[in-house]
């Protein structure tokens, strides 16, 4: 029963699959080991929206680029269909607009638009412009539907680079020269977990020392009524005080004052709006952040109402019917968007410490195996 590989990766969300894509681009065999018969972590759960735009200044922008990038280059391969791409930022508040141009302005906004409400209505008539300042157009987002995308990946990484997959065995033991599960011990040179909010588990030991926490987020799939077509995502006014592209500016400092006076139960739930659209007209939306050590499995109404009235604000949609309502979580904390720790030569833990992987994790990838 036992087996051998030059690389075991322990977790097939999207951190898990992109370091099996990393390693298997460098010629190494490669073993990924998931608890579950499937992923059904948050890397299914989340918008799939790959996005460039309002992440982190630095770091994490470069990775959200590149990995943007390694999508484009994969999704084809994988036949994972790119739902749509591009995102649109509505300014519905006067001082919205100076983060928006603030944004632009920056290297980061160098291929993004500032527009007038009228000129982002003409390019994208699904927009809810009344009562708009402005809107921002970013080219540079893709969105691929999670639960399908990750599986196609993982199907293309087993019959495309002959990945190995161990599905339904939790990795009980790991260390540089490998992992041990309940059914056997599989030796490689390499070992990389990447257990996702599973922080106290065989991860646990290395990542004890960081301060890390978790936090849970209720999400929807609507279908619009009557039907309408997206061209792209969009964000709104409350994602300009959350990303920290934008809410690192100076400019956000007012922005935030003001919401907090006029939307305190949205930022009290960590409430701003995401809305991407599916191949079969629905739209995801969300999200609400409820950090917690132990995430409360309870979603609330009060709170889905609010994320629904935030999509009515920014998306023409006249009424919509709720198809299904779903938690996530992902840990938080760190003062890093990812945490990467190398106990031992030969052995790396990759946690995404933001709500980022399906955005940074194919260069988190590549940088873990950059040395070999
Ligand atoms: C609701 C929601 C919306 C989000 N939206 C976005 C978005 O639009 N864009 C974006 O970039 N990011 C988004 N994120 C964040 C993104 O989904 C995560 O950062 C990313 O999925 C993390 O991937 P992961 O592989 O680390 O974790 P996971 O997907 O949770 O995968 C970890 C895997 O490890 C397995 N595992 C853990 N321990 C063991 C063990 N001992 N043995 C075997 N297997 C183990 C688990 O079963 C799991 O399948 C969102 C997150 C949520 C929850």
């Amino acid at each position: 029963m036992n087996a051998k590989f030059d690389v075991v990766i322990t977790g097939a969300g999207i951190v898990g699959l992109a370091h099996a894509w990393a390693a298997a681009e460098r010629g190494l065999s490669v073993a990924v080991v998931e608890r579950d018969a499937r992923a059904v972590g948050a890397s299914i759960r989340n918008f799939g929206f790959v996005t460039v735009t309002g992440q982190r200044a630095g770091e994490t922008w470069h990775r959200a680029r590149r990995s943007r990038d390694i999508w484009a280059q994969v999704a084809p391969l994988a036949q994972i269909p790119i739902a749509h791409r591009g995102l649109w930022v509505l300014a519905r508040h006067e001082l919205a607009v100076p983060v928006l141009e603030a944004f632009a302005a920056t290297e980061m906004g160098a291929e993004c638009e500032v527009v007038s409400p009228g000129e982002a209505a003409e390019r994208a008539p699904w927009l809810n412009v009344r009562g708009a300042q402005a809107a921002l157009w970013s080219p540079h987002e893709l969105r691929v539907e999670s639960r399908e995308a990750i599986p196609r990946l993982a199907a293309w990484l087993a019959e495309a680079r002959g990945v190995h997959f161990f599905w339904s065995e939790s990795v009980l033991e790991a260390g540089p020269r490998g992992v041990r599960t309940a059914r056997r011990r599989i030796e490689a040179g390499r070992v990389v977990l990447c257990p996702g909010s599973d922080l106290t588990g065989v991860a646990g030991p290395y990542l004890a020392d960081r301060p890390l926490a978790l936090t849970r987020l209720q999400m929807l799939r609507v279908r619009p009524l009557p039907a309408l077509r997206l061209g792209s995502a969009v964000m709104s006014d409350l994602s300009l005080i959350r990303y920290a592209g934008y809410a690192a500016l100076p400019e956000a400092a007012a922005l935030r004052a003001h919401l907090e006076a006029e939307e305190p139960e949205s930022l009290a739930a960590g409430i701003h709006l995401i809305a991407v659209q599916s191949a079969d007209g629905t739209l995801v939306v969300g999200d609400s952040h409820h950090d917690d050590a132990a995430p409360w499995p309870f979603a609330s109404e009060t709170v889905d109402r609010w994320i629904l009235r935030h999509l009515r604000e920014a998306v023409a949609v006249e009424d919509v019917e709720v198809i299904e309502r779903w938690t996530g979580v992902y840990p938080i904390g760190g003062g890093r968007d990812a945490v990467r720790v190398t106990p031992e030569r030969g052995l790396d833990v990759v946690v995404v410490t933001s709500g980022t992987g399906a955005s940074t994790a194919f260069a988190l990838a590549e940088e873990t195996f950059a040395d070999g």
